[in-house]
């Protein structure tokens, strides 16, 4: 019999009860280290006593209010983020995936405006992960995700990762945008170098298309800079946030320069929940935290130690892991033996990982990691190693 709950995740049989900062807490009061953080989505740890305080403030006021009156959180949060980044313009969502599918409409309806509507072409990544919609999946292509959904929304082309040539070969009149993550993550955490960041930035200028970049996993001060992408010196057209900005509410955003938003007058897109005043009132505090310089130097400072000690343990390790690899407190732990089974020796040593392609082990923590919780990490994931060693 089917379980209530649609059967479409492998989950552990693991739940959690409460948090506080990064550590996951069973109903037994069992304590779990969170190195996975809800997948990069809980950037200020679990209970943030000053998140906890806005959004019961905000609950206390209205919860939610149409898109047809103005939010006035909304426009805060977009003044800041406006304020820290290349975007002229913002659009809230709820989700990564709707953040994804209004990046596609938008570069699409910028060439219908352009007077050029056959402009479809959107060149994408082997490897990539943009969500779970039919668009999102279509832009991927992944035969796992696409498989039996029918029909494939048409204008998306994959091409191989780290292969510039065939980017070169493939950009073009007929192309509309390139999209790509500047850190893989459900790919396994593979960064894009930044000189191929730079000429793919170059390559949409000399062509016209628009660069989207998806920063779902990588922005919101998780590689220690506010977006990946700043790391490269170059900025998108369109980029989607979501995941971190609203700290484990669901909040996502698109960010647009004015140009590639020219096509979105009023009317051609909406949500009925995106940037409701919750969401927003949330996000708005976890963006006055991140974008403080020290906090993110911080972030960069605890980074180093978390590498150099992961470092260690691959070389302890020797039969377990190839190396380390990613930007910040993004980190992957390339595998020899199965990513699962490491996240399953994690759960013995009571420290939660996340898995991910390209047999890599993701560590992705509350950005509010400390250096004791650093060590205790990595004294833990050395315990699930040696288990797995044999
Ligand atoms: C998680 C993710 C998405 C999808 O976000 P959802 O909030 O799950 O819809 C899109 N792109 C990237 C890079 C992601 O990591």
């Amino acid at each position: 019999m089917i379980s209530h709950v649609l059967p479409t995740y492998n989950r552990a049989a693991l739940s959690f009860e409460r948090g506080e900062g990064s550590w996951a807490i069973t109903a037994d009061g069992t304590r779990y280290l969170d190195l996975g953080a809800g997948i990069a989505v809980n950037v200020l740890g679990h209970a943030h006593p000053d998140l906890v305080a806005v959004l019961t403030e905000q609950a206390g006021k209205i919860w939610h209010v149409s898109n047809i009156y103005q939010i006035p959180q909304q426009e805060r949060l977009a003044d800041l983020l406006v304020d820290n980044s290349f975007a002229d313009t913002v659009f809230f969502t709820n989700s990564g995936t709707e953040a994804a599918e209004l990046a596609i409409k938008m570069a699409r309806k910028y060439w219908d405006h352009q007077g050029q509507p056959d402009r479809i072409e959107i060149l994408t990544f082997e490897g990539a992960f943009h969500g779970r919609s039919t668009g999102a999946i279509a832009a991927a292509g992944s035969e796992k995700m696409v498989k039996g959904f029918g029909p494939l929304m048409p204008g998306f082309r994959q091409l191989p990762w780290d292969d510039m040539d065939a980017l070169r070969e493939a950009i073009g009149e007929k192309t509309a945008a390139v999209m790509i993550e500047p850190i893989q993550g459900e790919g396994g955490i593979r960064p894009v170098p930044d000189e191929q960041l730079q000429e793919i930035r170059a390559l949409c200028d000399k062509t016209g298309a628009l660069l989207i970049l998806d920063e779902v996993q990588c922005g919101i001060g998780r590689t220690g800079r506010l977006f990946a992408h700043e790391y490269a010196g170059i900025s998108p057209d369109i980029m989607m946030v979501a995941k971190g900005i609203g700290g484990g509410f669901p909040l996502g955003a698109v960010l647009a320069t004015e140009q590639a938003a020219a096509g979105m007058v009023a009317g051609t897109h909406g949500s009925t929940y995106g940037g409701n005043p919750l969401g927003c009132a949330v996000g708005l505090k976890v963006m006055q935290i991140v974008t403080d310089d020290r906090f993110l130097s911080e972030v960069n400072r605890k980074a180093a130690l978390l590498r150099q000690k992961l470092e260690g343990l691959v070389a302890a390790h020797p039969d377990i892991f190839e190396g380390v690899r990613g930007q910040g407190l993004m980190l992957g732990l390339k595998c020899h033996v199965l990513p699962t089974e490491m996240v399953a020796a994690g759960y013995d040593q009571k420290i939660l990982t996340v898995a991910a392609a390209d047999n890599t082990l993701r560590l992705l923590p509350p950005l509010t990691i400390t250096d004791a919780e650093i060590a205790e990490a990595v004294e833990r994931l050395d315990a699930a190693a040696g288990q797995l060693s044999r």
